[in-house]
């Protein structure tokens, strides 16, 4: 064997086999990521020939592990205890650490969530392995590598960055909520669920989560299922207020474009694309957004989308499944009063 073929030779890894996915909760509600890479985790489980499989930890979330069986897990590990009620960092690594040494999954998946982060970090540095974060689209190569190829924008977003983990295991990924698609929920799967006991005593435990502080008027993008989105069109903070009205009216929130948060009209928690929040809604408005290809990327994958704009080639028109041109600020208050008066 030549000193090159050595370096690039993989160790045997065969003892390795699954793909995991760490379902994120809060509260007892999960987090819509989690459902999107079980589905996503499937396709990869197919092509390597294994099972899907799904960890939940948490306090009193015993029905969050029925619920990834329904999402497409095979096998679902669950670790529930008060100690787990809240996030921290070392008893959901410690659970997730022994959870890898026990089943040796060869891919595990978390959601690039401020959680998925930091548990997939903690984790990755521990064991060690490597980490590929906020990743927009997931393959494997079939037997014999079975390698993960996870793909990223990287060199300031302008070029997609595959990225492979070939000296260790598992290979890990954090991916962007919004990017991958659920599998539709099948009450009638049947899977196996397997608890584990967690590791730790609180006495163990040297941090406390004391109270959580709810942002005030903090928007929810990720979980949205409808956005009324609005961009440099508006001409101003105020019209904004146009856009709530038709956002509450219709029961959803408020997005925005780079353009319009860069101006200082809106927070940027509220923008999307790629360097906002990727989205996965129902309905989506594009309002006064002209379409700039960094901007669709974080909304083109919404089931449907309204674009209102006066310039009818305006890009956001190709991927728009309704588009309305003329001027918005006659039209957003026309819907608004439509949609009241339907709803009484
Ligand atoms: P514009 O492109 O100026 O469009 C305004 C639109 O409003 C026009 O189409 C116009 O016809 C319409 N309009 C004006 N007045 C009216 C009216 N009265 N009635 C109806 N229509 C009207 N952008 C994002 O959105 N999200 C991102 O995450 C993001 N990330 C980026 C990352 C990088 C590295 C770079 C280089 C750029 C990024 N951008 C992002 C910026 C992006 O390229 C565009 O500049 C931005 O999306 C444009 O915003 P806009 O559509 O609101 O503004």
């Amino acid at each position: 064997m030549s000193e090159r073929d050595k370096d690039t030779a993989m160790p045997d890894w065969s003892a390795y086999r699954g793909v995991l996915i760490f379902v994120e909760q809060r509260g007892g509600r999960a987090k819509s990521v989690s459902w999107q890479l079980l589905g996503e985790g499937k396709k990869l489980a197919d092509k390597l020939e294994v099972p899907l499989k799904a960890v939940v930890i948490g306090h009193d979330v015993e029905r969050l592990a029925q619920e990834a069986v329904c999402y497409g897990a095979d096998t679902v590990y669950l670790c529930d205890a008060p100690e787990l009620k809240e996030y921290r960092t070392r008893p959901y690594s410690r659970v997730m650490l022994r959870l890898i040494e026990d089943a040796k999954p060869e891919i595990v998946l978390f959601g690039a969530t401020a959680t998925g982060r930091d548990l997939a970090g903690a984790i990755a540095t521990h064991l060690p392995t490597g980490l590929t974060a906020d990743t927009t689209e997931l393959d494997v190569e079939p037997h014999p590598s079975r390698l993960l190829l996870a793909s990223r924008p990287a060199f300031s977003e302008k070029m997609m960055a595959t990225i492979l983990c070939k000296q260790y295991r598992p290979q890990m990924a954090t991916a962007r909520a919004g990017v991958f698609q659920a599998l539709p929920r099948d009450a009638s799967r049947q899977g196996e669920i397997v608890r584990i006991e967690c590791p730790l005593k609180e006495e163990d435990i040297a941090t406390q989560v004391l109270d959580f502080l709810e942002e005030a008027g903090g928007v929810n993008l990720e979980e949205a299922e409808i956005i009324v989105a609005g961009g440099r069109g508006l001409g101003g903070p105020e019209a904004f207020r146009m856009l709530e009205a038709l956002a509450d009216a219709l029961g959803g929130v408020v997005g925005a474009s780079r353009a319009a948060v860069d101006a200082g009209w809106i927070k940027h928690e509220h923008q999307v694309g790629q360097t906002g929040q990727t989205v996965r809604p129902k309905l989506y408005f594009a309002i006064g957004i002209s379409g700039a290809v960094q901007h669709t990327v974080g909304m083109s994958n919404a089931e449907t989308i309204v674009a209102i704009n006066r310039d009818e080639n305006a890009p956001i028109f190709r991927i728009a499944h309704y588009g309305i041109v003329g001027d918005l600020f006659k039209i957003v208050p026309a819907i608004t009063e439509q949609v009241k008066a339907r709803r009484g």
